[in-house]
Formats: structure tokens, C-alpha cells, sequence
């Protein structure tokens, strides 16, 4: 049976080339409840990235007037670059029992501690070798150099924190990782707190049990 429930913010951090971005179109692509939040930020865009699709690709003083007027439900700056969260809609959508997936860094993912811990469940990405980190942000080829370089050094800034997610896992096989964090994602669905029809399909078990006599 199913039951109307709140739906579920899942966050997912990892390094840049650990495998987040696979595992979040693989996720998309299997289930259509999940929704991506649409963060904005003042980076470039990337050639293959569209505008409302990716990101919201705006200047900083747009970015400066969003964080301002309380129009972020969180921000940071990460790489040299603006990131936020638009606060619109995520309420509306977990009301409608619409999961949204958050791709977000350890800043981000702290500050929606603050203000929305139980609709929460995080998940940290490691990759398997830094050899194979750096093979990845290669392949992947569209950052300078000088940017991979930097991306490796922030992965080390943001390896540091895989201790404050709920779980954590090393992306060695991208299926195999993507069925891991579809399985975390169908508990966090069945926590009572999301279930909020359960109260009156218990009363109504109960019901009949007394109508026994
Ligand atoms: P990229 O530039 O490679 O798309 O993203 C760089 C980093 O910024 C990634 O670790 C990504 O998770 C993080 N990021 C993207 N959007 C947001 C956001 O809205 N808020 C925060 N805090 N981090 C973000």
C-alpha cells in the first residue's frame, strides 16, 4: 500500500569526479518522483550545462539581492564561486511528496541542518583512489588545469566532513552505487515522521478489530 507522505530532501555531496553527478541522472532516470533543486550561482557555464536546467546561471549582485532578501534557503561560496539554494517551491514540493535530491557541499548540506534536519537524509560520496579521482576530472576535461588542481585540493577540504552525513559510500561501481543510494532513499520514504496519512489507516485497522465485539 501506499500512503500520501511528506517527501524526502536527499542531499548528496561528494568531491568533485567522485561520481555524483552519475549517480544523480542515473537516479532521475529511474524514478520520477525525485526532483533536482535548481541551485543558482555566479560560475560560467560549462558547454554542455543549461541555464534552468543545471543551474541558474546569474551575476553576483543578483546573488547578492537573493542571500539578502532571504531568498536562499542556503548559500556558499565554493571553488571561487556563488552557490545557493532557491527557497521556493521546496516546501510546496515536499508537501506534495515530491523527493528533492540536493547536490549540494558540506556548507550547504550544514547550514539545511539548521533549519530542516528531519526532512533530511545526506549521503557522502568517496571515490575509490585519488588516482582515480583525478583520472575522472580528466576524462571529464572541462576545467583548466589549474581548476583541477584546485578541485583537488578542495576535495581534501571536503573529504574532511564526510562525517556529518547520515551515510556514506565509496563509488567503485556506478550501478552498484546507484542501487545503494535508491535503497537508502526507499527507508528514508517509510519513516514514520513522512507517513503522515498512517494515523488514520491505523484508527481505521483498529476500528474493525473493535467492530469484531
Ligand atoms: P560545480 O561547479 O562542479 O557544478 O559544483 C561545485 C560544487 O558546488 C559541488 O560540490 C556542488 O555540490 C556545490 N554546489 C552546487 N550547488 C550548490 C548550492 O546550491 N549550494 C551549495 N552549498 N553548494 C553547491
Amino acid at each position: 500500500m501506499d500512503f500520501a507522505r511528506r517527501g524526502v530532501m536527499l542531499v548528496i555531496a561528494s568531491p568533485s569526479g567522485a561520481g555524483k553527478s552519475s549517480i544523480s541522472r542515473a537516479l532521475f532516470a529511474q524514478d520520477p518522483n525525485i526532483e533536482l533543486s535548481v541551485s543558482v550561482t555566479t560560475r560560467q557555464r560549462r558547454t554542455d550545462e543549461l541555464h534552468g536546467t543545471h543551474y541558474w546561471f546569474i551575476d553576483e549582485a543578483e546573488f547578492a539581492r537573493m542571500r539578502e532578501s532571504g531568498d536562499l534557503l542556503e548559500s556558499a561560496e565554493v571553488h571561487g564561486n556563488f552557490y545557493g539554494t532557491p527557497r521556493s517551491k521546496v516546501e510546496e514540493r515536499l508537501s506534495a511528496g515530491k523527493d528533492i535530491l540536493f547536490d549540494i557541499d558540506y556548507q550547504g548540506t550544514l547550514q539545511l541542518y539548521e533549519k530542516c534536519r528531519d526532512d533530511m537524509v545526506t549521503v557522502f560520496i568517496l571515490p575509490p583512489s585519488i588516482a582515480e579521482l583525478r583520472a575522472r576530472l580528466e576524462r571529464r576535461a572541462q576545467d583548466s588545469s589549474g581548476t583541477i588542481e584546485k578541485r583537488l585540493r578542495n576535495a581534501l577540504i571536503e573529504m574532511e566532513h564526510y562525517d556529518e552525513y547520515d551515510f556514506v559510500l565509496v563509488n567503485e561501481d556506478l550501478e552498484q552505487s546507484v542501487q545503494m543510494v535508491r535503497s537508502i532513499l526507499a527507508s528514508a520514504r517509510l519513516a514514520r515522521q513522512r507517513q503522515t496519512k498512517l494515523g488514520g489507516f491505523v484508527e481505521d485497522l483498529k476500528a474493525q478489530i473493535a467492530a469484531l465485539g
